[in-house]
């Protein structure tokens, strides 16, 4: 089974000093930043997936790429501007439409020759067709004598017109690219009726889309009725779905590749599993920083908390980490400092809401003193903690929460592998 990383333009800066908290005056973003596959030497995944939505912006999802990077893209293609030619080992690239950017629209906004010219232009080894997501699962709708609303049965018959149109298109216009057409449905059955429906039109790569807010039993009971339909030579796709639960099973089903961006996110939008280890997640440790925290700055300019206070705070927190990594300060006193940097932060809660602020301010010592004592950073074999040591724990500003994101990803394609019994070297 192939990991594919959604790119969505997350890149670290080399040049970025973890004492002083400074970038090189000379750095240029896109030239001199890094992605994952730049900075780790080994694999994290097997392919990045590169979005149309993402990449053009669309309604409210701004553009991740400025004009001179869209124009970069489109002519020396994807390989090129993602700099994954320079990798040592292969890497392919897989591009979708973004289905999430126009969900809200009646019908999607694209047509099949737009998205083949995209895909074309790009050079991708795969392309996926234009499709509509459909975002209600209701196995009960496959019950006899149920009626689906017309809505997602729009929406199912628009994406397969569209599937059909995208093959027929794609095989007039010999493109290079491997066609992968999008199975949209609301239940195991509706699913299963897509896969047909894409069998018949010529596919035998069909992306699953759709399936992000389902659970994993809901996710194999579709898998389970597809597979009643599902050609042997047929292969699946789930779009955004990297639970690892259950992966061999999914992998029996006829799974072949899966993609997300989860195992980055956590690492600063969970509220505790943000660091990743191979047998559990920990928590990150939280030190924001003054100038950058719009919460402590509205203290600070209201006069509740002073801004010298604040830094002097903030200064012994980040201090006392660097004593304890180097074993120079003991658990107690660092855990302490932390915490008081965390109090401030909260000083100026009202007054009934002190005690469960209290009670929190608890656990975060408890949770703190967990990851401390066990310094699962130390024991990681990547490219970001054997570099940045314990500041890759740290929850604070882009350079150290994106390069956390890296690390996860890193250790999520390791446990990947190793879930499904395969080894590292055998990825291809
Ligand atoms: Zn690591």
């Amino acid at each position: 089974m192939k990991f594919f990383f959604p790119d969505s333009q997350d890149l670290v800066d080399p040049s970025f000093d973890f004492e002083t908290e400074r970038r090189a005056e000379l750095r240029v973003r896109q030239r001199d930043d890094l992605y994952a596959h730049e900075v780790f030497r080994s694999r994290a995944y097997d392919g990045l997936l590169v979005s149309k939505g993402i990449v053009d912006g669309y309604g409210q999802v701004g553009s991740r790429y400025t004009i001179g990077q869209k124009h970069r893209l489109l002519r020396n293609g994807v390989k090129e501007f993602l700099r994954i030619d320079k990798v040592p080992y292969p890497l392919e690239v897989m591009g979708d439409c973004g289905a999430f950017t126009y969900v809200k629209e009646k019908v999607p906004p694209y047509t099949a020759d737009e998205v083949i010219n995209f895909y074309s232009d790009c050079r991708f080894d795969y392309g996926l067709s234009v499709d509509h997501v459909i975002l209600s699962y209701q196995p009960d709708w496959d019950l006899k004598g149920a009626k689906p609303p017309d809505e997602v049965k729009d929406r199912q018959a628009l994406t397969l017109s569209l599937a059909e149109e995208f093959w027929t298109r794609c095989k007039a216009r010999k493109e290079g690219f491997i066609p992968i057409g999008v199975a949209q449905g609301w239940s195991p059955k509706s699913y299963a009726h897509a896969v047909k429906e894409l069998q018949a039109m010529g596919y035998s790569y069909i992306a699953l889309g759709g399936m992000v807010p389902l659970k994993t039993a809901e996710v194999l009971a579709s898998l389970e009725k597809i597979a009643e339909v599902r050609k042997p030579k047929t292969r699946l796709h789930l779009l955004g779905v990297t639970r690892l639960d259950h992966m061999n099973a999914f992998a029996t089903l006829g799974v072949a590749s899966i993609d997300g961006t989860s195992p980055l996110r956590q690492a600063f939008k969970d509220a505790s599993d943000n660091y990743y280890t191979l047998s559990r997640t920990y928590s990150a440790i939280r030190i924001p920083q003054v100038e950058g925290n719009a919460k402590l700055q509205k203290k600070i300019s209201s006069g509740v908390i002073r801004q010298e206070t604040a830094r002097k705070l903030e200064k012994a927190a980040l201090s006392a980490m660097a004593a304890f990594n180097n074993g120079k300060l003991d658990i107690d006193a660092a855990v302490e400092a932390l915490t008081e940097y965390e109090e401030l932060c909260a000083e100026s809660t009202p007054k009934e809401k002190k005690a469960s602020a209290a009670k929190s301010r608890q656990s975060r010592a408890d949770v703190y003193r967990e990851v401390l004592s066990d310094q699962p950073w130390k024991k990681c074999g990547c490219e970001v903690c054997r570099s940045i040591g314990h500041h890759v724990i740290l929850f604070r500003g882009a350079e150290r929460n994106r390069r956390r994101g890296f690390h996860n990803v890193w250790v999520f394609y390791r446990k990947l592998r190793s879930e499904l019994g395969l080894r590292l070297e055998d990825a291809a």
